[in-house]
């Protein structure tokens, strides 16, 4: 969503259903859309842009984001910081387009499909009004952009993320308040800290972890926050989602 008076309209799509779409370099609306957004960013998209990086997290959400403790999602959000001069250009585009292009966003990857709440598989085709690629070129099929977009595997750690996030643990207001909140921005934002829990601190002496999970975690971050969201749910909520010993 842009913070400037923008306006959208959006049309309702369903999976089978198509589009013309063809943004390119050549258009006069090339990289406006990079620019005065509100771009939040999901723990697997900091993952990835980190990594694309090669930051530690904890550097690159010093750097690059700004964290947000809205009192009426009840958790703090992670909203990518714009360049702070007339432009406010998102600090990830150039002259070219996109210089994490592979490792961007998911809701950059998605546009400008956006899933409709609680009626998917449904998505809203969302045309801005400078955007110029729309109803021209190629014609595109909603599955096969998802699908050529990587956006299936995204939505599922997400998912797995959103099992916390829509816990009926939180509409307490104050239910993320001190060391609840530092355990849930770590295991969802700051992955490089939580290896760092898991290697280096007593957290062995307390949760029995399977050999070949430390294997798995320790060789593939996905992993390693896949097992963040486990670790969060266990303190958390008390479930038991790790053993403990
Ligand atoms: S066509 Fe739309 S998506 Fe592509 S650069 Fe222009 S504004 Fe952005
Ligand atoms: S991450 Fe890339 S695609 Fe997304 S707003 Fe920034 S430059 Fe544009």
């Amino acid at each position: 969503m842009t913070k400037e008076t923008i306006k959208s309209t959006s049309d309702t799509l369903k999976t089978g259903d198509s589009f013309h779409f063809n943004c390119r370099k050549e258009l006069a609306c090339f990289n406006r859309c990079c620019r005065d957004i509100n771009l939040y960013l999901t723990p697997y998209d900091i993952l990835r842009i980190k990594k694309r990086l090669t930051m530690h997290s904890a550097e690159f959400l010093r750097t690059y984001t700004i964290p947000l403790f809205p009192e009426e999602i009840g958790h703090p959000v992670i909203v990518l910081k714009m360049i702070p001069d007339e432009t406010k250009n998102c600090p990830f585009v150039s002259d070219d387009g996109c210089l994490i292009y592979e490792d961007r966003p998911w809701s950059c990857r998605s546009f400008p499909l956006e899933p409709v709440p609680g009626a998917e598989p449904e998505f809203s085709l969302v045309k801005r009004d400078f955007c110029l690629g729309f109803g021209m070129g190629k014609e595109h099929s909603v599955k096969k952009w998802r699908d050529t977009q990587n956006i299936a595997f995204y939505e599922e750690i997400n998912d797995e993320w959103k099992e916390i996030t829509h816990h009926n643990h939180f509409p307490s207001k104050n239910f993320l308040e001190g060391k609840a909140r530092d355990i849930f921005f770590i295991g969802s934002y700051n992955i490089d800290e939580f290896r760092d829990i898991v290697s280096k601190s007593d957290f062995l002496k307390y949760y029995d972890v399977d050999k070949k999970v430390l294997k798995k975690i320790k060789s593939n971050e996905t992993e390693l926050l896949r097992f963040a969201f486990k670790w969060m749910r266990t303190v958390l909520f008390g479930e038991a989602t790790l053993k403990r010993k």
